[in-house]
């Protein structure tokens, strides 16, 4: 929405009601009037003249009432009067009345006048009032409800009704009740961060022998990894408030708001100091200025300005406290990371299986677990796992636990939730026999390759149960926590990811293989290039040739890949294919001398679904040398 637009709708809302409003004072004098006239008979209001009570009693008495209309409870009525004098013409007269008393009906009834009470016309009146306000009521609530739910959509339309209160829009939580004890796992970032709870608790310490207390902290993880937690832990270890926002709440569609929201932000946060600020996705406006490609930049780049404006202007020690939060410290623009500003880096990595352990021990604690599961599986079937993995899994058990109507939550619970929080949700099982057949012995391939080559992580299980996008899956344990992987294992993987195809191959023929297995070749061949390109185990030698980062920052990395010459590229290109080719070979080498024992494992499987993998091993011992006949190094010598 435009400027123009904004200002429009801001003055459209005032006078559409006051338009209202007008419409509705109009239309109830209009209709009070019309509803009289409609009813001048009966009405008392269009009564021609008016008498006291004591002459209308004179009246009755003389005889000249012939019928009398009661109103309004017996406060009024209309009386039909003959006149002596007008040749006897009947005359409508109003009377006020005290009242409908017992002797003035008994008075009527004695002089066989006819008379009748009318309910009370008050109560239409004020019904046919409310209805004519119904429709303008909900024409107002309407506008204000808009008004209201867009303000909270950010970026929504809302805007309008907001612009100029630049009403800020971060959290603020006086307390968050977390303790360093919620936080588990990241040992070394806890410690790291002990002392910002120091700064912001006792700052005397460090100001009294002249120490500038550091404004900003940078946590550097991957999402989940509990970086807003721990935040919230020094806060609360503090007893200080927190402000949080989000980068990405920064960047917005009009020019100024960014900037004037941390203003804002600041502004707050002084009034409420010591108190401790979380900027979540830091990167989403501390990018490089004048890098990226397209519009939408002077705002972000307004922000950040604005953002180092305000990290400079206030003194190291005036109790406020600045921690953000990033998964791409590369591509942060290096003023923000200058002495002064976030010139202190805290990395918060995905735990390994002591912080899965005591992260699982920490999200346990509200909830029944059986006595015989034990966490320490739990933690060792979980490598690459964050801590919002693992309360995800935890949570998703205790879901099923509860759909199964189970007391505790059981091994099968955590292995249906781990499963499917990695392969996604489980779909119905295939019926189409050909393709089950297909598919039994792309994964069996899979499994095979696997359990006969040495440097393979051992088959957990294979099955044939769709999940995700998956159509059957065969699943690995891998060892714990593998820092460094060899160049041998690499090889195998890539040749455990060929094993479907090779099989589709051996068994179907080259001209029946599907597109199953385009996701395994995808990271076949992403593997091969990072062997290449990145761990130097190729012919071209130690040299790495593209660096690390898996997406592309726009106006930055593309440079660098320009550096590549042509002929390296072709370079890269040839030994990541001899790489494939060999290991393909090589698969389909192994596939082909094992076929009686992948048959007789896809007929186990289909008649199974899913079987386990000791229930393979104990198949493929019967048909040759298990464990691990097949060395990768004798397969490749160079
Ligand atoms: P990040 O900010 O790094 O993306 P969060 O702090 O938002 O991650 O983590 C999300 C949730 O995951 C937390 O609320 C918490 O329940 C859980 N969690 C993540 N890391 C941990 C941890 N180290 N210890 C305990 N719980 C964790
Ligand atoms: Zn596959």
């Amino acid at each position: 929405m435009n400027p123009k637009f904004r200002s429009i709708a801001l003055w459209l809302i005032p006078c559409v009601i006051i338009l209202l409003i007008g419409w509705q004072i109009l239309t109830a004098s209009s209709s009070n009037t019309s509803q009289s006239s409609k009813a001048s008979l009966t009405s008392p209001n269009a009564a021609v003249s008016r008498m006291s009570y004591g002459r209308f009693i004179d009246y009755i008495d003389s005889g000249r009432v012939t019928s009398v209309d009661i109103f309004s409870g017996g406060r009024n009525a209309i009386v039909e009067a003959v006149d002596p004098d007008l040749d006897n013409r009947i005359q409508k007269i109003r009377v006020d009345l005290p009242g409908l008393t017992p002797e003035l009906v008994t008075k009527l009834k004695t002089e066989g006048i006819s008379f009748d009470v009318h309910p009370e016309r008050q109560t239409p009146q004020s019904i046919g009032f409310l209805g004519n306000l119904i429709f303008p009521a909900f024409l107002i609530l309407g506008l204000v409800f808009l008004a209201r739910r867009s303000n909270s959509m950010p970026g929504g339309p809302g805007q309008a009704m907001q612009f100029g209160k630049t009403k800020a829009r971060f959290a603020m939580e006086a307390e968050t009740g977390v303790m360093f004890d919620d936080v588990a796992g990241v040992e070394e970032a806890k410690q790291d961060l002990e002392e910002v709870v120091t700064f912001l608790k006792q700052p005397e310490r460090f100001t009294s022998v002249g120490a500038e207390i550091p404004k900003g902290v940078l946590l550097v993880g991957p999402p989940g990894t509990g970086k807003t937690l721990l935040a919230k832990a020094i806060a609360g270890e503090a007893g200080v408030p927190f402000f949080s926002l989000s980068g990405s709440e920064f960047v917005e569609m009009f020019v100024g708001v960014g900037a004037s929201r941390v203003r804002d932000l600041f502004k707050r946060a002084k009034e409420n100091s010591p108190c401790l600020i979380f900027i979540d996705e830091i990167d989403a406006v501390g990018r490089q200025r004048g890098a990226g490609i397209g519009g939408g930049n002077d705002e972000r780049e307004q922000t950040l300005n604005q953002l180092l404006t305000e990290m400079d202007g206030f003194e190291g020690n005036s109790g406020i406290i600045i921690i953000a939060a990033t998964n791409r410290p590369d591509v942060l623009d290096s003023a923000l990371l200058r002495p002064g500003r976030f010139d202190r880096q805290v990395s918060v990595d995905a735990p390994d299986i002591k912080g899965r352990l005591s992260i699982l021990k920490v999200h346990s604690k509200n909830k029944k677990v059986d006595k015989t599961l034990s966490l320490e599986n739990i933690a060792r079937r979980t490598p690459g796992f964050t801590g919002a993995d693992l309360a995800n899994l935890l949570n998703e058990a205790a879901i099923l636990t509860a759909r199964r109507r189970k007391e505790s939550i059981g091994l099968s619970e955590i292995d249906d939730a781990v499963d499917r929080i990695i392969a996604g949700m489980e779909g119905q099982p295939l019926t189409d026999g050909r393709s089950k057949k297909l598919i039994a012995y792309h994964e069996i391939g899979h499994a095979l390759i696997g359990s006969l080559l040495k440097d393979h992580d051992p088959v957990q299980k294979v099955t044939l149960i769709p999940r995700g996008q998956a159509k059957g899956l065969t699943w690995f344990s891998p060892d714990e926590d593998q820092m460094l992987v060899s160049r041998a294992q690499l090889k195998a993987r890539i040749m455990g990811a060929l094993g479907g195809r090779a099989a589709e191959d051996v068994v179907f023929g080259r001209g029946e293989v599907t597109t199953g297995a385009g996701g395994d070749i995808q990271q076949v061949a992403s593997m091969a290039r990072q062997m290449v390109t990145r761990f130097g185990m190729s012919r071209l030698g130690p040299i790495s040739l593209e660096n690390d980062s898996q997406e592309v920052f726009i106006g930055r990395d593309l440079m660098t890949r320009s550096d590549i010459s042509d002929s390296i590229s072709q370079q890269i290109d040839e030994q990541v294919r001899k790489i494939v080719k060999e290991c393909y070979e090589a698969t389909y080498k192994i596939v082909s001398e094992n076929r009686e024992a992948i048959d007789c494992l896809v007929d186990l499987l289909i008649e199974k679904e899913t079987i386990t993998g000791e229930e393979l091993i104990k198949v493929l011992e019967k048909y040759t040398d298990i464990p691990k006949k097949y060395r990768t190094e004798s397969i490749f010598s160079k």
